[in-house]
């Protein structure tokens, strides 16, 4: 069983830790300007990848906008083609419908494909609660299983082991869990390719459930995509007799057309693929072919609150393509971890705070874990203003005035900490309202300006330990601007 995020402590403290790690660090930034190297390449091939970029945003706009409709359109078309609809507004409502499946089934064991969606819902672990082994089958959600780890990456989930750490998990971990890695395994990435491959084969031929999420649902047909890269994804989408799909509500798109759209952007932005390895599509069930059952489970877990938000929803057009973390300078240097959510870097900073609201320290620290560079923005194959939310998102922290997730309401909960913000701003507040105090206190630090400190006392010492504090001038704005007309008799 992996860990779990729970508990994490705020993003400073994590990646505190985080950064020391030479080794991490290393693993990091080696993945990291590897995908982010091909990938620029890949998207530069595309004459039309802007118009693409473009078209993309407005259908996950408009789909957004018209997400009750499509989303009753999609129960139609998959309730017709077979399959059966539940609806889950929370991650304990999910993973009890998921537990009740699989029951009557009679089995207790199930087969994953990855799913960012399962791993939000913490599905893993409620299953085994109920004495259900869920087995992933990605190769790097497989690593991180076996070694009860964290993912920290939304394409490569164990981006942060090297080859060797892979093989000493493998050696150590695997017979507990199937079967063992085969003797004398070395770090090549053919023969740790080869030993999950024998360990998973025994897994697909064995497992009668199959469970997934889902990288698109077309509402028109009430078909499910799953784009993968191994074929783990088609083994566990045809072999299994019952198949569970646990899909956020977000996922939807209109019609076949708009799938045409993200099947070139997603590839090419993900693993810089000129297209898909596995592009696996399913239509509710067929007679003889293919699994006998399908459940979709669609999951809110937070999402039409982030939808009522006019400049926070944007983060549900995301695709999951990960570019936003491959070229972000502090998740280079932080890592996966530090983000506390299996959504990490720019993308995690925006949506988790949004689908868990602020309540907890780690969620609060988020829309800060960023120097607003704006480099993932400039790669978002649907051009989410990452930047423009994690601001938007730092008031409301500063504010006091975020939005709490769950429930049918929407409440309004007191920021905890950044007491000296609130403090300062109260103060500018009342200095800009009242011009009087504020002209005498700018003629006072003019004419005291020599006495004033060039580092500042207390929690502001490191801040201003790096940088230089601006000097006040000998004489304020507005007297110069009287003295001088507005600059018209040529002073400068
Ligand atoms: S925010 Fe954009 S770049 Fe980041 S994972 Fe989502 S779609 Fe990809």
């Amino acid at each position: 069983m992996s860990g779990t995020f729970v508990g994490m402590p705020a993003f400073p403290e994590a990646a505190r830790e985080a950064v020391r790690d030479a080794t991490l660090r290393g693993n990091l930034r080696h993945a990291t300007h590897t995908i982010r190297a091909k990938r620029a390449k890949a998207v530069a091939e595309v004459p039309d990848w802007d118009r693409l970029r473009e078209a993309g945003k407005r259908i996950k706009d408009h789909t957004l906008l018209h997400l009750d409709r499509y989303l009753e359109q999609l129960e139609a078309s998959v309730t017709a083609a077979g399959g059966t609809v539940h609806w889950a507004a929370d991650a304990e409502e999910a993973n009890r419908i998921v537990a009740g499946l699989v029951k009557a089934t009679g089995e207790s064991e199930v087969v994953k494909v990855k799913s960012m969606a399962t791993q939000e819902i913490g599905l893993n672990e409620a299953l085994e609660a109920e004495g259900i082994r869920a087995y992933e089958t990605d190769l790097a959600e497989l690593i991180v299983q076996l070694g009860k780890d964290r993912p920290s990456h939304i394409l490569v989930p164990a981006i942060h082991r090297n080859r060797g750490e892979i093989r000493d998990i493998f050696r150590r971990e695997m017979g507990a869990w199937g079967r063992p890695a085969p003797d004398g395994l070395t770090d090549t990435p053919a023969e740790l390719a080869e030993a999950a491959r024998l360990h998973l084969r025994e897994k697909f031929l064995r497992a009668k459930v199959g469970i997934s999420g889902a990288n698109f649902m077309v509402a028109e047909t009430g078909t499910l995509v799953v784009v993968e890269s191994e074929g783990n994804g088609r083994m566990c989408l045809t072999l299994p007799e019952t198949l569970i799909s646990v899909v956020g509500i977000e996922k939807i798109v209109p019609t076949w057309r708009d799938l045409e759209v993200f099947l070139q952007t997603l590839p090419r932005s993900s693993t810089a693929e000129r297209m898909n390895p596995y592009t696996s599509m399913w239509t509710g069930t067929t007679d003889g072919d293919g699994p006998r059952a399908f459940h979709l489970v669609l999951l809110d877990n937070g999402r039409t609150d982030t939808l009522a938000d006019e400049v926070g929803r944007q983060a549900l057009r995301c695709i999951r393509c990960s570019a936003c973390l491959n070229v972000c300078p502090v998740y280079e240097r932080a890592g996966g971890h530090a983000y506390g959510s299996v959504y990490p870097g720019p993308i995690g900073a925006i949506l988790s705070p949004q689908l868990r609201g602020t309540g907890s320290e780690i969620d609060a620290s988020l829309p800060y874990a960023s120097s607003l560079c704006g480099a993932c923005y400039e790669v978002c194959p649907v051009a989410i203003d990452i930047p423009e939310v994690l601001v938007h998102l730092r008031e409301r922290v500063v504010e006091g005035g975020q939005v709490t997730s769950r429930g049918d309401k929407v409440v309004l909960k007191p920021a905890k900490g950044h007491a000296a913000e609130r403090a300062a701003m109260r103060a500018a507040r009342w200095a800009f309202s009242h011009p009087g105090a504020l002209r005498t206190g700018q003629r006072l630090a003019s004419r005291t300006r020599r006495l004033h400190p060039r580092t500042l006392p207390g929690p502001g010492r490191a801040w201003s330990g790096t940088r230089d504090l601006p000097e006040v001038p000998a004489e304020p704005f507005r007297d110069w601007w009287r003295r001088t007309d507005g600059g018209k008799d040529g002073v400068k």
